[in-house]
C-alpha cells in the first residue's frame, strides 16, 4: 500500500530529508516549496497525505491547513503539521486550523513512518467511502460533505477508561465542558461498555493497574461494534515505544500526561468530527440507497452497483498503477440443493454464504451477488498472489463447515468454484476482466469443482 505524500517546506534541505526517508519506505513523494503550490496540488487531488511546514513566507502552514480544511474538495486530506517548536500554543493553533497530527523537528524516523502509515489507512477507508457516496449521488442521493465541513466536533459521547480516580475526575470535568462523558474505571468491563454505548470517542489510559491498555485498544479495533470508534490514548511521558505500538494497532491519537486542557478538547473535537464524517458517509450508503444497490436476500451489493463501482475502481487502479483483483465465485451443484432440500434451503445457503464471504474479506473489498448463485469480489490494491490466498481461504471456509438449513435441523455440504484474475493493463475494459475471470471459473468447474483457478492478465 503506497500512499502519495506531499511534503511542503520552504527550506529545500528539509524537503530533501523527508523525501528521502519516505521514499525509502516506498511512499510516493511529491514536494512543494510554498503554500500556494501545495493548495493547487491538493485541489487536483494528487496527494493522500500532506506534511506541512508551519513557518513559511507568504501563506504560513496554519493558513494553508485552514484553507484545506474549509474547502469541501480538500478537507478530507489528512494534514500533518511539521513544527520546529514543540510549544503547546502552536499545537492548539494547528488543531484549531484542523490539523490531524503533528511532528516536531527534528523528526524521528519511527514516529514519522508510524504516523504516515496510520493516516494512510484512515485515508484509504475515507476515500473508499467518498467514492461510494459519489456513486450513490449518481443514483440520486445527497452527499454529506457539506454538513461534515460545518461540524464543530462538540456534543460528542465519550467513554473514558481510566482507573486512577484523581486522573479520571479531572479529565471528565474538562471534557464535560463540551461533551457527554461516561467513566469506566474497570478495564475488564470497558470493552463491553464501549460496544453497548454507541460512543463517538474512546479515551483510554495506557497506565492502568494490572491491565494492558493496548490490549483493550486492539480488542476495540477488532470488535464489529467498536471498530470505527476513534481511540485517543493517554500515556505517561516515557511511554514512547508503547505509543508507537498503539498507533500501529489503530489508536488514532494520543496525549501525554500531564494532559493540557485545550489540547485535550481540541484533539477530542478533531476525532469526533472525523468520526461523524465517516459515519455520515456510511449512513448515506447504508440507508438512503440501500434499496437501489443491495441484494435483498444476501445483503451484498447487487450487480448494477458492482458494475458501476467496478468501473470507478478500475479507473483508479489504472491511474495509480495499482493492481486490482477480481474473482467470480459460483456454488457447485446448487441446482441439486434446491432439488433435494427445497428452494427455501437454497435461500438459507445463499444467506449463510454471504455471511462467510463478508468474514473473509477486508472493508475496502467489494462483494456483490452477480446473479443466482454467482458472486463477484473486487479487491483494490491486491495482486494475483495475495488474491489467490484470499480465494483459497474462502473456498475452505465454505467447504470446511456444512451449512445449516431449515432452521438448523439439517446440515448440507456445500462447495464453490472460483475464477480469479487481475486488471493489470492500463485502460483495460472492465468487461474483459470479468470475461477472463469467467473463463477461469469455467476451468475450475471443468477440472472438478471445489477449487480456485487463477488466470493472469
Ligand atoms: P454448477 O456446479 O455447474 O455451477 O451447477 P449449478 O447447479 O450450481 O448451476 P446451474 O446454473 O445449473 O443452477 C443454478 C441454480 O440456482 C438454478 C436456479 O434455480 C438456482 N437459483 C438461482 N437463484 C436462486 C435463489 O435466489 N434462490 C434459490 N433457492 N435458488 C436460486
Ligand atoms: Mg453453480
Ligand atoms: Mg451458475
Amino acid at each position: 500500500m503506497s500512499a502519495r505524500i506531499l511534503v511542503v517546506d520552504d527550506v529545500p534541505a528539509n524537503v530533501k530529508l523527508l523525501e528521502a526517508r519516505l521514499s525509502a519506505e516506498y511512499f510516493d513523494v511529491m514536494t512543494a516549496s510554498n503554500g500556494a503550490e501545495a493548495l493547487a496540488i491538493c485541489r487536483r487531488a494528487e496527494c493522500d497525505i500532506i506534511l506541512l511546514d508551519v513557518m513559511m513566507p507568504d501563506i504560513d502552514g496554519f493558513e494553508v491547513c485552514r484553507r484545506l480544511k474549509t474547502d469541501p474538495v480538500t478537507h478530507h486530506i489528512p494534514v500533518v503539521m511539521v513544527t520546529a517548536l514543540d510549544s503547546p500554543a502552536d499545537r492548539i493553533r494547528g488543531l484549531e486550523a484542523g490539523a490531524d497530527d503533528f511532528l516536531t523537528k527534528p523528526v524521528s524516523d519511527v514516529v514519522l513512518i508510524a504516523r504516515v502509515r496510520s493516516l494512510t489507512r484512515l485515508k484509504m477507508m475515507t476515500d473508499e467511502l467518498r467514492m461510494r457516496a459519489i456513486t450513490s449521488l449518481e443514483i440520486g442521493v445527497q452527499a454529506p460533505e457539506r454538513s461534515a465541513v460545518a461540524d464543530t466536533g462538540k456534543g460528542g459521547r465519550i467513554l473514558l477508561v481510566d482507573d486512577r480516580q484523581s486522573s479520571y475526575e479531572r479529565l471528565a470535568t474538562l471534557l464535560a465542558a463540551e461533551h457527554t462523558v461516561d467513566v469506566e474505571p474497570n478495564p475488564t468491563e470497558a470493552l463491553f461498555h464501549a460496544a453497548e454505548g454507541n460512543y463517538d470517542l474512546l479515551i483510554v489510559s495506557l497506565d492502568l493497574n494490572n491491565f494492558d491498555g493496548l490490549r483493550l485498544c486492539s480488542q476495540a479495533r477488532s470488535l464489529e461494534r467498536t471498530r470505527h470508534v476513534p481511540i485517543l490514548a493517554i500515556a505517561d511521558a516515557d511511554s514512547g515505544t508503547r505509543l508507537l505500538r498503539g498507533l500501529e494497532i489503530g489508536v488514532n491519537d494520543y496525549l501525554l500526561r500531564p494532559v493540557d486542557k485545550n489540547e485535550l478538547l481540541a484533539r477530542a473535537r478533531t476525532q469526533i468530527r472525523r468520526r461523524r464524517y465517516t459515519d455520515h458517509l456510511r449512513d448515506n450508503v447504508q440507508n438512503s440507497i440501500e434499496m437501489a444497490i443491495t441484494d435483498a436476500l444476501t445483503g451484498l451489493h447487487n450487480r448494477r452497483y458492482m458494475e458501476s463501482h467496478l468501473a470507478t475502481l478500475a479507473e483508479q487502479a489504472s491511474t495509480r498503477g495499482k493492481p486490482l483483483a477480481l474473482m467470480i465465485l459460483d456454488i457447485d451443484y446448487f441446482k441439486s440443493i434446491n432439488d433435494n432440500y427445497g428452494h427455501d434451503a437454497g435461500d438459507d445457503v445463499l444467506r449463510e454464504f454471504a455471511v462467510r464471504v463478508r468474514k473473509s474479506i477486508r472493508g475496502i473489498d467489494l462483494a456483490c451477488r452477480y446473479g443466482g448463485e454467482e458472486f463477484v469480489i473486487v479487491m483494490p490494491e491486491t495482486d494475483l498472489h495475495v488474491a489467490g490466498m484470499v480465494a483459497e481461504r474462502l473456498r475452505r471456509s465454505i467447504a470446511g463447515e456444512p451449512f445449516s438449513v431449515h432452521k438448523g435441523t439439517k446440515r448440507i455440504e456445500v462447495t464453490i468454484s472460483i475464477g480469479l484474475t487481475t486488471l493489470e493493463q492500463k485502460g483495460e475494459a472492465v468487461a474483459d476482466v470479468l470475461k477472463r475471470a469467467d473463463t477461469a471459473l469455467y476451468r475450475a468447474k471443468h477440472d472438478g469443482r471445489n477449487r480456485v483457478v487463477s488466470q493472469a492478465a
